[in-house]
């Protein structure tokens, strides 16, 4: 069943926005894209993944020359304000204007911090790997006892990933997320089939961990990479495509 996050356009690509952080949108540039287009992606056709992402700079005014698109290795760890593109990490804090930071998915969840009185924020990548080693709630640490984010003070926004409704995962798999949440009822991120298998909502979770936090702007965005697939690319329909999220922080 499709989700109810609409894009705020689809031409010539499309993009969904977080109504909260868009209120501060002479501060933060952020967004989280779709098809057709695709950023990213080992199998996908290197030039044209970068031509595109010179598009979307264009399109809503991010920094190109200081575009950082890290290798994602499904890790807990991030960079801070990491210019150079092809570094290893999951994660990418920003306390400096002008770098336009991305992560690459295509079914794992994107998260985009922003903290405005301290003008800092960062993006996220989290798989369920990722996810298992709460990197969301790990970067929010991080701007907390760091950069002096406070928690009542963080907009955090879950950007659009498989859902729970078609994210169907090993006894293993849901064991090792749900132990990052251990105060959570299993209703809140997942539900067992009738086969037997349990599928996960690993927005739910990562939205639980950084609630833990006492973060209490969360912004869930519902679409689904699977269900919404005619918008967004999804690793496990096979498709080669990756969207980014974005954030660049202005001056
Ligand atoms: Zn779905």
């Amino acid at each position: 069943m499709p989700k109810t996050a609409s894009p705020v356009f689809t031409e010539p690509f499309v993009l969904y926005q977080s109504t909260q952080l868009s209120a501060y949108a002479e501060r933060v540039i952020h967004g989280f894209t779709g098809k057709p287009i695709s950023l990213g992606g080992a199998a996908y056709p290197a030039e044209a993944a970068k031509t595109n992402r010179a598009e979307v700079c264009q399109t809503v005014g991010l920094s190109p020359s200081r575009l950082t698109l890290p290798r994602q290795t499904h890790t807990d760890q991030h960079r801070l304000n990491d210019a150079p593109c092809e570094r290893e990490t999951d994660a990418i804090i920003l306390t400096e204007t002008g770098v336009a930071a991305m992560v690459q998915v295509a079914d794992c969840v994107p998260i985009i911090l922003y903290e405005p009185q301290r003008h800092v924020g960062a993006v996220i990548h989290a798989g369920w790997r990722g996810t298992a080693q709460s990197i969301s709630a790990k970067v929010a640490q991080t701007l907390i006892q760091q950069h002096q984010a406070r928690p009542d003070r963080i907009i955090a926004i879950i950007g659009p990933s498989i859902g729970g409704c078609c994210y169907e995962v090993s006894t293993e798999v849901a064991d090792a997320v749900g132990e990052t949440i251990p105060h959570a009822s299993l209703a809140e991120y997942q539900e067992t089939q009738s086969s037997g298998k349990p599928r996960v909502d690993l927005k739910q979770v990562n939205r639980l961990q950084l609630a833990a936090l006492g973060i209490t702007q969360i912004e869930l965005l519902a679409a689904c990479t699977f269900c919404d697939n005619h918008l967004l690319w999804s690793h496990r329909k096979g498709e080669a495509g990756r969207q980014v999220a974005f954030l660049e922080l202005k001056p």
